[in-house]
């Protein structure tokens, strides 16, 4: 019987954050065969390892989707185009254009017999309707049905997941879904535009701090509740359901719930700070409440994201300031390659 970590794994979306974090967590777990593709040149990867097999691809295009899946054992499809939530708003069609990247990758899983497959989900596909409440309402997996998804990204999600399902009863594809509720951490996307909540507070609260100008915007009324997983919860999560029993999505996702005021607090604790706050109240700010209820992941796997916000949160801090300090000095601060990066 062939070990696992002799067989290859493919990484979709392996240039962007959650993905290139998983490729770095596989070599580490002794993973030997990696292939690792996103659509972006590979000097834009925020991580590039040169013993990987690193490929520049369009994954809208079926032939792409066919040259990453061929010989995989496993396949851990992260690739779509996403951001925060003034990225999704405004990039509707783009997000549901991840459709092609879905079917392409199912397809190709398919036609080279790949034993597992694995998808990105999100907290997006609830009903936003039992998300209006600030008392942020923790999300049962039942909740996504009758379905009233997150506009365009949401319903892409959705639509995707139940691809997996149907590829799963259809051609017998082995597919694990989970639904990950924001996940934040080293290596992430921290300005541009794509970023999400905890690394657009980091930037602004360095900011303020290295410009002496001590005021931060917030997105919203700043009472929205949302939860935070830590990329290490994440990557732990991944791979316990990949390799678990769990055949219909999962959410995977911290359960403690904090407003975006008390995550401002929280930054401003870590670098010593107070910052007067501005209320942006016409920037998109998502659903009002949102918490992750992680009973059927502790039914399974006896396990849930753990790692406290403010440890996970002083980790990502440290991260985005060395990149801040690192870009200022006009130098690229965020590839990391291996010695003999490919
Ligand atoms: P990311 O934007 O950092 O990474 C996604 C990568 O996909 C990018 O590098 C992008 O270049 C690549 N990509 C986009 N279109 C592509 C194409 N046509 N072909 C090949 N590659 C393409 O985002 P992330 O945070 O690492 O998210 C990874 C996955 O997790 C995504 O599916 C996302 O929807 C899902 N997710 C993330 C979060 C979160 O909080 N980060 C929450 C819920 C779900």
């Amino acid at each position: 019987m062939t070990n696992d970590r002799e067989s290859l794994v493919v990484v979709t979306g392996a240039g962007g954050f959650i993905g290139g974090s998983l490729i770095s967590a596989l070599r580490a777990r002794g993973y030997k065969l990696l292939r690792a593709v996103d659509i972006k040149p590979l000097d834009e990867w925020y991580q590039r390892f040169g013993d990987v097999e690193n490929l520049s691809l369009d994954l809208n295009l079926k032939e792409n989707c066919e040259t990453a899946a061929k010989g995989a054992h496993e396949i851990y499809n992260l690739a779509a185009n996403m951001g925060g939530m003034g990225f999704i708003e405004y990039n509707k069609a783009l997000c549901m254009l991840s459709v092609l990247i879905n079917t392409h990758m199912l397809q190709a899983a398919v036609k080279y017999g790949v034993q597992k497959f694995f998808y990105s989900s999100s907290a997006c596909v609830y009903n936003g309707e039992i998300q209006k409440t600030f008392e942020a309402p923790s999300l049962k997996e039942g909740d996504a049905y009758p379905a009233l998804a997150e506009d365009g990204y949401g319903w892409e999600k959705l639509f995707s997941e139940r691809m997996c399902r149907h590829f799963s009863e259809d051609f017998g594809l082995y597919t694990r879904v989970a639904r990950f509720h924001n996940v934040y951490g080293p290596w992430g996307t921290w300005y541009g535009g794509r970023e999400k909540a905890p690394a657009a507070i980091c930037r602004k609260v360095i900011e303020a701090k290295v410009s002496g100008r001590h005021e931060i915007e917030i997105w919203g009324p700043g009472n929205q509740t949302r939860s935070f997983m830590f990329i290490d919860d994440c990557l732990k999560g991944m791979d316990l359901i990949m390799h678990s029993e769990i055949r219909e999505p999962i959410n995977l996702g911290s359960s403690e719930a904090v407003t975006i005021n008390q995550l401002v607090d929280i930054v401003e604790e870590i670098a010593g700070i107070k910052l007067k706050r501005k209320y942006d109240l016409s920037a998109p700010k998502g659903v009002n409440g949102r918490n992750s209820d992680n009973t059927r992941i502790q039914k399974y796997l006896h396990w849930e994201p753990n790692t406290p916000l403010r440890t996970g949160l002083e980790a990502t801090y440290r991260w985005i300031y060395g990149q801040y300090l690192a870009r200022e000095r006009g130098e690229e601060g965020v590839v990391r390659e291996s010695a003999a990066a490919g």
